[in-house]
């Protein structure tokens, strides 16, 4: 049977390499967790844990322990209180975070308020409020943007994962609340790139599979645009929960597609049950996901420990 699988799905690169980080130190023997999971996959999540990599839910919680802080970031006062309390620190915030984190950083040193486009209670945004010198108002819609006193003047930053339609629809609110506007659009585009693709690969199959974590909101996104565009479409977690007569006729075009925090093993399993294309590179795309204006600004390292 046809099986089509969309050429971008999987890993981005922002969890590509935090995973491959994570694995390297999962074997190094040193006593070592992350703060959170890792990535939104139950999989990759017991994999690591079984070789000691264990997440934890607050900082108190990593007793002396190496602390991988993941792709999403965290704010200075986290990384603070982790090295305080003796905690080595390995930071592998995405680069795209990082960046949004420095341009916070940077543009409130005067005192000059931060308004941050994103969902409140996102890690990533959390974490990049705490950048702020001054005040952070976050906004999620424009009807909250309309809530907003009038100002001089403010930095405006978006959550790297936020759609893109709806920061535009923002902004035109905050043109009429702010003067003098620092607008950056700091969105990385590997989220809009794969709901694009799986829209249009589903719209042209017979049924879809979604692979990724039920717990991933980028997954159930997928599987939503899907599964709106194909009403035979299933999110599974792995090969072994496809329904043995879910494409059972020869002719069938079946499509898949993956979340961003789903590993290749996982993706490559469920297109090798599907079909006969063991061989196929699957390897994730990762060089044209983020905005091309932004990209050039992240600097080229990738993984770094961030100074004390
Ligand atoms: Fe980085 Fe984009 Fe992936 Fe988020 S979605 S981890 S910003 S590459």
């Amino acid at each position: 049977m046809p099986v089509e699988v969309a050429a971008h799905a999987g890993f981005c690169m922002g969890v590509s390499r935090a995973v491959e980080k994570a694995e390297a130190m999962a074997t190094d023997g040193i006593p070592s967790c992350t703060l959170g999971e890792l990535i939104h996959n139950p999989e990759v999540i017991r994999r690591l844990a079984e070789r000691g990599l264990e997440p934890i839910g607050d900082p108190s919680e990593a007793h002396g322990r190496r602390v991988l802080i993941r792709s999403h970031g965290v704010s200075p006062q986290v990384l603070e209180e982790l090295k305080a309390a003796g905690n080595e620190v390995l930071d592998l915030t995405c680069p795209f975070v990082d960046k949004l984190h420095r341009i916070v950083e940077e543009g409130s040193r005067d005192g000059t308020p931060v308004i941050l486009v994103g969902e409140r209670d996102h890690p990533e945004v959390r974490g990049t409020a705490g950048w702020a010198h001054g005040e952070v108002m976050i906004v999620a819609s424009p009807d909250e943007a309309e809530q907003l006193p009038e100002m001089e003047q403010a930095v405006v930053v978006c959550q790297t994962t936020f759609p893109h339609s709806k920061w535009q629809d923002i902004l035109t609110v905050l043109e009429t609340k702010v003067k003098n506007p620092d607008c950056r659009c700091t969105i990385c585009n590997a989220t809009e790139i794969r709901q694009k693709e799986a829209g249009e690969l589903a719209a042209r199959m017979d049924a879809m599979i979604v692979v990724g974590g039920r717990n991933s909101a980028n997954t159930r996104k997928l599987y939503d645009i899907c599964r709106s565009a194909c009403p035979r479409t299933i999110l599974v977690e792995s090969a072994a929960e496809i329904p043995p007569a879910f494409a059972n006729k020869d002719s069938e075009k079946i499509g898949i597609t993956a979340g961003a925090s789903t590993p290749t093993d996982s993706l490559k399993e469920v297109v090798t049950r599907m079909s006969d294309m063991e061989n196929k590179d699957l390897t994730p795309t990762t060089e044209v996901e983020a905005n091309n204006d932004f990209m050039a600004e992240v600097e080229s390292t990738l993984v770094r420990i961030r100074p004390g």
